[in-house]
């Protein structure tokens, strides 16, 4: 008999180690009694169970299939809902502890503590778009998520800089050797506290980046440097247009080459919501996991301060434009992917993607607009749909489990039971 050489050697393997015949059951889970929406355009599917094996999905069944399989580990769900696990776009891992950003917030345990909140919040993968301490790629390299009941992670590492095009080559390189999932790099002047980028300088990095085969994010405020990313290439534009209503041409370049936005509405609310003692202080589900210290420290008049002025009054006065845009890029057919910027002081993760999403909804978006933007179009956006974004075969089986049902309002995803990670059970 003639065995293809892959075949060949994986018939030597078992008999070497003799385990391949009886694909042990152990790692072979059921999630029984379940309403399912696996992330695609399917609608839900009642009376389900998902079947996973070794943390990924094998299958999603009816409960009252023939076939269904014997033997397995079960964990009945009691007729909740189950959504592929939420994916935040656009956050920051391990850049604070509370308000500290100094050297002591730069820690492996702060950046494991912080996507342990992540994923106590149902958030099971975070794309942290930069400025992350050398920590975050340890844990991304060396610690198991589904173990740890923590977040995937991906990161971009340093935000790039250049004053010249002289200087992109080692910028970027540099950067790349830490091996980031994406780069980064801000095109505003910070509302004049620096030099804009120029077009020629981006739009050198933006192909340097691409000669290491990776994508770029772009900071931007104004609908100009939102085009000129788009025009030199840029892969993602990661906040609001918060200066003029979007065009016909903004819409037309990011069509083109199907390229997302990531709103990050919330990012706008944390510059001047603590002026005053916010609402969400007394919400319960923000309290679960909010550190009091810091709760009292944003409310003494002192810190209060900080979040008032130019800075302040800009972002809050830009905002209802922000969301404007985002309806706007959303209705024309431009994916939007949930992300909120949170991981700096007083953006709290977690939370934060819950009130992102229902400002979402509020704008106007659907809850099945907004659970897509959250699950299978982050994943697209960010170019990690192979593995995540929905519970299809293959993918890790990384999911929530929900009480009320998230497509009748996106705020029922605050009645989380349980969350998985590689169809593991996170102890919140
Ligand atoms: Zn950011």
């Amino acid at each position: 008999m003639h065995f293809p050489k892959p075949i060949l050697f994986l018939t030597l393997i078992c008999f070497v180690f003799i385990s391949c015949g009886d694909e042990s059951h152990e790692d072979l889970m059921i999630f029984t009694n379940a309403t399912i929406w696996n992330g695609s355009d399917q609608s839900m599917q009642e009376n389900a169970a998902l079947v996973t094996r070794d943390g990924r999905v094998v299958s999603i069944l009816d409960m009252n299939d023939p076939d269904f399989p014997e033997g397995a580990q079960t964990q009945d769900l009691n007729g909740a809902f189950v959504i592929p696990g939420l994916i935040n776009a656009h956050g920051h891992i391990g850049m604070a502890r509370g308000l500290d950003t100094s050297a002591q917030a730069h820690t492996t345990d702060n950046v494991i503590r912080q996507l342990r909140l992540s994923a106590a919040y149902g958030i099971t993968t975070v794309v942290s778009l930069g400025d992350e301490p050398p920590h975050a790629f340890l844990v991304r390299d060396g610690v198991n998520p589904a173990e740890r009941g923590m977040a995937r992670v991906f990161l971009a590492g340093d935000v790039l800089y250049a004053d010249s095009v002289d200087e992109v080559v080692e910028e970027v390189s540099r950067n790349h050797e830490f091996r980031p999932d994406w780069m980064k790099i801000r095109v505003d002047d910070g509302l004049g506290q620096r030099e804009k980028m120029s077009p020629e300088i981006y739009s050198a990095i933006i192909d340097e980046v691409h000669s290491h085969n990776l994508q770029l994010a772009a900071h931007i405020v104004t609908l100009e440097d939102a085009k000129g990313i788009l025009q030199n290439g840029g892969d993602l534009i990661a906040h609001s247009v918060r200066d003029e209503p979007v065009d016909r041409e903004l819409i037309d370049l990011m069509l083109d080459r199907d390229i997302c936005i990531t709103p990050t509405l919330t990012r706008e609310l944390s510059v001047f919501v603590y002026a005053e003692r916010p609402g969400f202080f007394d919400d319960p589900f923000f309290l679960e996991y909010a550190d009091p210290e810091v709760l009292e420290q944003l409310q003494r008049p002192e810190v209060q301060a900080v979040f008032t002025g130019n800075a302040a009054d800009y972002f809050r006065n830009a905002l209802p434009l922000a969301i404007e845009n985002m309806i706007a890029l959303n209705n024309a057919g431009v994916r939007v992917a949930m992300g909120t910027d949170s991981g700096p002081p007083a953006r709290f993760q977690g939370y934060f993607e819950h009130m992102e999403m229902q400002m979402m909804q509020d704008a106007g978006m659907s809850a099945a607009e907004v659970l897509r933007s959250a699950t299978r179009y982050a994943a697209e956006c960010m170019g990690i749909d192979d593995e995540l974004g929905t519970l299809e075969e293959g993918k890790w089986a990384d999911f929530v489990v929900v009480e009320e049902n998230p497509f009748e309002d996106i705020t029922n995803l605050r009645s989380i039971t349980d969350v998985y990670i590689g169809a593991k059970r996170v102890v919140r």
